[in-house]
């Protein structure tokens, strides 16, 4: 049974509260182990990344094969079907053009005391992609991390995915070789990370890592930050729909529970102003839920975290909404152009009836690496901007260092921070200097 709550219920305030702070996250410590990883990896290098790999994914490497090489791929992809192949194509394309428009412009201007100011933006040289293989692949994960890398101009694109047993599915190659992927290793969990960021022999280190995993690739990526970037460390998905009266209640339930089969820590949440449409849609997911290969997973998700709201009207539910801050945000209702209008805090948003979360984590254009666990609050999904840096410009003419000069030199003064000072001052008495003679 979800819960299900009346925002018109005298105890609701506190219950909505209790949905808001639930932990979903395993806390499952496993910080030292991948410590001991890391530490492993940095001083044994390759070999550390044999024997991990062969304890951990049970396959048997040499340095020489950590890296997937160009017979192997080409053989690989063979076997992927045409109709698999058209799929993700088109997928590719469309998160290519999609994060093509998010490209910012650099920026160049003089003001009136003459600096010429603006910034510039470049990428970094290399990323890292971490492609999670322990429990199932995810082809549409290597676009959503590649892609936008390579929209950026990233010039080295490096890829670790584990290959449990010596199986990779070849779909996951082929999304590597359509998003242009330079390098490929058969390397897992936190060893993957750490090979990365610090560089083996054969793995040169890179500048920023991307990309879901494990708790032990979360841990990791934690313990590595500042020597690399990373992205975000995300948490179990979650979706949360707005619908009112007369929306398809099946489509419903599926759209809660395609969220649900993710993980049993996923949430899924109705937010209704119609009290029959959340019978309808209670009763079609008992109706569907069991039909699902992972019922079992969607189940415990749905029974443990899955949430059923009635609010009065749609502004009350999309307030409920920005304080969840959903990672998805699916508005069924008639208008939902001004429903999203009065929706501030989302990962993404999927408006109207034809417009599932599914489609967008394959399809539609947008990343699907987003915000979880109310981080949409201040943070957004995956962009080119995850692989840009800003660098700040600025020029000054004489006259204009001339006119600001001064109050540099006194906020230095102010600091005691006597250089400082002098090397403003030093240009300004040559300046005064040339006006004098
Ligand atoms: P994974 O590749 O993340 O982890 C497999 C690796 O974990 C192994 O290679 C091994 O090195 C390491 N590992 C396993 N047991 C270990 C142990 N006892 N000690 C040290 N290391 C160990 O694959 P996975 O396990 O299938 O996990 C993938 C995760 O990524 C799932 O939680 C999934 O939900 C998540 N995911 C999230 C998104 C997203 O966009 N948020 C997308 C895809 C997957």
């Amino acid at each position: 049974m979800p819960i299900t709550l009346k925002t018109t219920d005298p105890d609701f305030d506190r219950r909505f509260a209790d949905i808001l702070v639930m932990k979903r996250e395993d806390s499952t410590d496993v910080n030292d182990a991948v410590a001991r990883i890391i530490a492993d990896t940095r001083k044994r290098g390759d070999l550390a990344l044999c024997e991990l790999t062969a304890r951990f994914d049970r396959l048997e490497l040499t340095p020489d094969s950590l890296r997937f090489g160009p017979e192997e791929i080409a053989a690989q992809i063979a076997k992927v079907s045409d109709e698999d192949r058209a799929a993700l194509s088109m997928a590719a394309e469309r998160i290519r053009a999609y994060h093509a428009r998010q490209m910012p412009e650099n920026a160049e201007w003089t003001d009136p005391e003459g600096a010429t100011l603006g910034w510039r933006w470049s990428p970094v040289s290399a990323a890292g992609l971490y492609v999670p293989g322990g429990q199932a692949t995810y082809p549409s994960s290597v676009l959503m991390n590649a892609v936008p890398a390579r929209v950026a101009g990233v010039r080295r694109l490096v890829m670790c995915v584990p290959a449990p047993d010596g199986v990779i599915n070849p779909l996951v190659l082929l999304a590597a070789e359509l998003a242009g992927v330079d390098e490929i290793y058969r390397v897992g969990g936190a060893q993957a990370v750490a090979a990365m960021a610090y560089g083996t022999d054969t793995i040169a280190p890179v500048d920023k890592i991307t990309g879901p995993g494990n708790a032990y690739v979360a841990a990791a990526k934690r313990q590595v930050f500042g020597r690399v970037g990373i992205d975000m460390i995300a948490g179990p998905s979650e979706v949360l729909i707005i619908a009112e009266g007369g929306q398809n209640p099946d489509w419903i339930a599926l759209d809660l529970l395609a969220q649900a089969e993710h993980d049993a820590d996923a949430q899924s949440i109705l937010i209704t102003t119609d009290p029959a449409l959340a019978d309808a849609v209670a009763g079609a997911v008992d109706r569907l839920l069991p039909s699902l290969p992972r019922a079992e997973i969607a189940g415990a998700s749905w029974r443990d975290y899955g949430t059923i709201i009635i609010a009065r009207d749609l502004d009350e539910a999309a307030a409920l909404s920005d304080r969840v801050a959903p990672e998805h945000l699916e508005l069924l209702v008639d208008d939902p152009e001004a429903l999203a209008g009065k929706c501030t805090h989302a990962g993404a948003i999927f408006l109207g009836a034809f417009t599932p979360e599914a489609v967008g984590d394959y399809v539609s254009g947008p990343n699907h690496v987003l915000p979880t666990a109310r981080s949409a609050r201040f943070s957004s999904g995956l962009s080119v901007m995850d692989f840009l840096k800003r660098t700040t410009i600025a020029r000054l003419s004489p006259g204009a260092l001339a006119q600001i000069g001064p109050a540099a030199v006194r906020l230095a003064a102010s600091e005691g921070l006597q250089a400082h000072g002098q090397s403003v001052q030093a240009r300004l008495d040559q300046l005064n200097e040339g006006q004098g003679s």
